[in-house]
């Protein structure tokens, strides 16, 4: 997900150390377990097959492990909150994130909007 500069001010200075650390904790490969909502079977969601720098098997293109918060806190750099997504988990988690923002957004600028 590009950064917006207003967010980027949020992450810590060994933001890249950090996220390097998180990666080689997942194997370089996506740990999502299915928290994006996708790759979803039976029984029970298995672990996304991506694989960092290969090619991805459920997108075109190749596969860019980024770091992703679990809260969406920037400054929340607990290894607990932290996942190593690969593009297509971390996009998915992020938009489910921006639409419950978005909608709440709306709800407290015009309460009668929750009405109708
Ligand atoms: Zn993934
Ligand atoms: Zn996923």
């Amino acid at each position: 997900m590009p950064i917006r500069p207003s967010e980027k001010a949020r992450y810590p200075k060994d933001w890249k150390a950090i996220s390097l650390a998180i990666r080689e904790r997942a194997g370089n490969r996506c740990e999502c377990e299915g928290e994006c909502g996708l790759h979803r079977t039976n029984p029970g969601p298995r672990r996304c097959e991506e694989v960092n720098g290969e090619p991805a098997k459920w997108a075109k293109g190749t596969v860019v492990l980024t770091c992703a918060h679990l809260d969406h806190q920037p400054e929340n750099c607990d290894p607990a909150n932290l996942r190593s997504y690969c593009q297509r988990c971390h996009l998915r988690y992020d938009i489910d994130h921006h639409k419950e923002t978005n909608a709440a957004t709306r709800a407290a600028k015009s309460p009668q909007a929750r009405l109708f």
